[in-house]
């Protein structure tokens, strides 16, 4: 299984990060791609790619993390004067990493949507001229999310809308302009309809899914933080909604994952 969107270095689960992947692990959890917030955890999101970074042997289950780095919409008002600077030095120094999680958030108040969108369009930039796919956070957004893809042509390396909640009418232009849909926990929070709605308008190729880890536990799992030993229980009830195997949703997934990764 591939858990393609959660936060390791968080401060409520970093202490405990072994524990966690040992779970993964046992749990078949083989990839995992921890997706920085802002500036001041990138470093510790590096220190986890590079000591989980190439199939580190955790209670005998190989398990490998990948790095992403970005400014998330919530944190933008606190970007340095030189953050990209700062996203570019990580992205030269680890070739495999990823752009994320960045976006766009019209729930944060106030608003400060101009700067949401110059950190987010340049953020899609450098991503391109670096020739790496993307993370990408929106809500209730979607209208400015699709102009900006569309007057960028799309996203030259791919990217993935997390925890996607947006219409169902939506996802087949986002696939046409380079995303895959993530779908997390809140697709078993109970009459989410339209997250199954959703799920069912993804092309098999552009599925993933994602515990966006400490968030998002899902309902019934014990807490008080999600990890991604519980991705089985998203892809359980995906499994459900599209009336197919948790064994073909899990092999779709994680196959779907690398080769977002591995996308040049
Ligand atoms: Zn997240």
């Amino acid at each position: 299984m591939f858990d393609t969107h959660c936060h390791l270095q968080d401060e409520r689960i970093a202490g405990s990060v072994d524990d966690i992947l040992c779970r993964a692990g046992r749990a078949g959890v083989r990839r995992l791609l921890c997706c920085g917030s802002a500036e001041e955890d990138w470093a510790g999101v590096a220190r986890i790619g590079a000591k989980y970074g190439g199939n580190a042997d955790l209670c005998n289950s190989a398990v490998s993390v990948s790095c992403a780095f970005g400014v998330h919409p919530w944190y933008v008002d606190q970007a340095g004067d030189n953050w990209d600077t700062e996203l570019e030095g990580y992205l030269n120094r680890d070739p495999s990493a990823a752009v994320g999680e960045i976006g766009l958030d019209n729930t944060v108040s106030p608003r400060n949507d101009v700067r949401q969108i110059d950190i987010f369009t340049r953020q899609l930039e450098i991503a391109g001229r670096f020739g790496r796919p993307v993370s990408i956070h929106c809500r209730k957004a979607w209208g400015s999310l699709l102009s900006i893809l569309k007057n960028m042509g799309g996203l030259r390396c791919g990217g993935a809308i997390h925890s996607y909640s947006g219409p169902p009418d939506l996802v087949c232009e986002l696939e046409k302009l380079g995303c895959c849909i993530s779908f997390s926990g809140s697709i078993l929070i109970p009459g989410s309809k339209r997250a199954a709605e959703s799920l069912k308008k993804v092309s098999p190729g552009k599925l993933l899914v994602e515990t966006d880890s400490p968030d998002i536990l899902p309902p019934g799992v014990p807490g008080p933080f999600n990890e991604p030993a519980n991705i089985f229980t998203i892809i359980n009830k995906a499994a459900e909604i599209l009336a197919k195997t948790p064994e073909e949703v899990a092999l779709l997934t994680y196959n779907n994952g690398l080769r977002l990764l591995n996308r040049k």
